[in-house]
């Protein structure tokens, strides 16, 4: 077994299935992993629950971007988020809002579309790739980053290149793949935070904990 893998079905033991993504329907998981880009979940559920009443791509499309903007105004950064919301609505009418036209897309051909649409870069299409397409992908974020280089694994700094040697060492299939990317962000928010909490890690028998004081 790798030790990615290691990681992987440890803290699969320890915290269980997360079930993830935090979402009522896939369109609010588009939505949501727009917003949260530079800011907490907290600030995302604000904006989600002022959208409510909107949340279908339709509406979106139908809304001035003054509306949308108002609405979403608790995520921070609500101009540029708008606009980007806009851009992935528009994109997505192409495959008449269905999300299963887009399963059987050939990943990289798919991301590399997703990455074309103004705002949305390799971590945000990464995650929709997995999380509302069902391609069994990794997620590179930073905690994901922070983990790993404490762990002590030899990890390249950049996507693709992480994602890539991670999908090769540790093989998951989409639900998998859907539980990693939650059980490390549960782990850097209980464990491997910024002060990181040692005692009683699920990791800490093979951990190096690089850099940590
Ligand atoms: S032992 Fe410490 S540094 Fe290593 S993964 Fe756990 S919390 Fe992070």
């Amino acid at each position: 077994m790798s030790a990615i893998q290691r990681i992987y079905y440890r803290l699969w033991e320890y915290y269980g299935p997360q079930g993830w993504w935090p979402a009522e329907s896939v369109f609010e998981m588009m939505v949501g992993a727009i917003l949260v880009q530079r800011t907490n979940w907290n600030n995302v559920e604000q904006a989600l629950r002022r959208l409510t009443p909107y949340l279908t791509p339709e509406k979106i499309a139908r809304m001035s971007i003054e509306e949308l903007e108002s609405a979403i105004r608790p995520s921070g950064f609500y101009r540029q988020k708008a606009k980007r919301l806009k851009a992935f609505v528009r994109w997505y009418k192409a495959y008449d809002y269905k999300p299963e036209k887009l399963r059987h897309a050939e990943t990289d051909a798919l991301r590399t579309e997703l990455m074309g649409i103004h705002g949305i870069g390799a971590e945000t299409a990464n995650v929709l790739l997995l999380y509302a397409f069902d391609h069994p992908v990794f997620v590179v974020d930073a905690y994901a980053r922070r983990i790993f280089a404490r762990f002590g694994l030899d990890i390249p700094e950049k996507e693709p290149a992480f994602r890539i040697q991670v999908e090769s060492e540790c093989p998951l299939d989409t639900e998998g793949f859907k539980e990693f990317h939650a059980l490390i962000v549960r782990h850097a928010k209980e464990h491997c935070k910024m002060k990181p909490i040692c005692s009683g890690c699920p990791l800490l028998a093979d951990c190096q904990q690089v850099g940590v004081t």
